[in-house]
């Protein structure tokens, strides 16, 4: 075996290696604002191609879960760690509040791909640069490269001829759908979907749901927080009901939709449709 061979085989194994580890992996977190505990312990965890939804009533923690999954808030307690690193949380002051390393945060969230319900595109820059800013500017890409890449992933979510354009000027549809191809733009381990559609005209839906389906299907390992009961039974590979910063059920999302085993899954499915 030559030296290259075996450069190439060793580099094979190290990839495998990290791929056993987790993409996402939250243990037991606890998030208090104030007096009020949102979280109540939740676990959970995405191995790659996994594809997880999130559903739940309105409150119930869905978007802080996600949010303490890329600390956008801090978890009271527990533990978060993607692909395999956790994000070392220590004690701000004698209160239930938690700190974290801004470096480390920052360092974790270039695996992370995060598309919120109401897109938050740069609205003074087109397109192409809303796409191009973060790997020019955090990952040190080169201009030309992080074009062609932002060129090719417009492409793939249909807004290729719009590249130029500025967001003010496109459809909450197209918006959204820019959105996650400028997530897409960092090379995400995990991408994170909090409610995508949700703000969306409901004949704009359709297209930016196809964008999400099309990711789920390529391998993509996200989790997404929605109230498209049809799409989650479609795509998901599993799904978690939260109730008041509980999961009270999670399973198979034949089960969870057709199968449901508490009362209020039950409740909240009939409610949906
Ligand atoms: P969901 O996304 O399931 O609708 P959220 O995670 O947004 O629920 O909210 C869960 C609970 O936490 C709600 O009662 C909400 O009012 C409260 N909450 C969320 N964010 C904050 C915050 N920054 N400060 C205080 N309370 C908050
Ligand atoms: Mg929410």
């Amino acid at each position: 075996m030559n030296a290259d061979t075996r450069l190439c085989l060793d580099s094979e194994r190290s990839q495998d290696a990290e791929h056993q580890v987790a993409a996402i992996e939250v243990v037991d977190i606890h998030k208090y604002f104030g007096p009020l505990e949102v979280l109540k312990g939740i676990s959970l965890t995405a191995h790659d191609g996994d594809v997880i939804a999130i559903i739940g009533a309105s409150g119930s923690g869905k978007s802080t879960l996600l949010r303490c999954i890329n600390m956008l808030e801090i978890p009271s307690s527990g533990a978060v760690r993607v692909r395999g690193e956790e994000i070392a949380l220590k004690p701000d002051g004698p209160g239930r509040r938690m700190i974290a390393d801004r470096r480390q945060i920052q360092r974790i969230r270039t695996r992370l791909g995060m598309v919120f319900q109401s897109f938050n595109l740069w609205q003074h820059m087109t397109l192409r640069e809303n796409v191009i800013e973060v790997p020019v500017q955090v990952l040190g890409q080169s201009r030309k490269a992080a074009i062609e890449a932002a060129d090719s992933l417009l492409e793939r979510v249909g807004l290729y001829e719009k590249r130029d354009v500025y967001p003010a000027f496109l459809s909450g549809g197209q918006q959204q759908r820019a959105a996650i191809a400028r997530a897409l733009a960092i090379k995400p381990d995990v991408m994170l979907f909090d409610e995508p559609t949700s703000a969306l005209d409901p004949e704009l839906v359709g297209e930016v749901l196809t964008v999400i389906g099309d990711l789920a299907r390529e391998g993509r390992t996200m989790i997404l927080v929605t109230h498209e009961m049809g799409f989650a039974r479609d795509v998901a590979s599993r799904v978690v009901f939260l109730h008041q910063g509980v999961v009270e059920e999670a399973g198979d999302p034949v089960t969870i939709f057709s199968a449901p085993r508490s009362e209020r899954l039950r409740k909240f499915v009939g409610s949906i449709r």
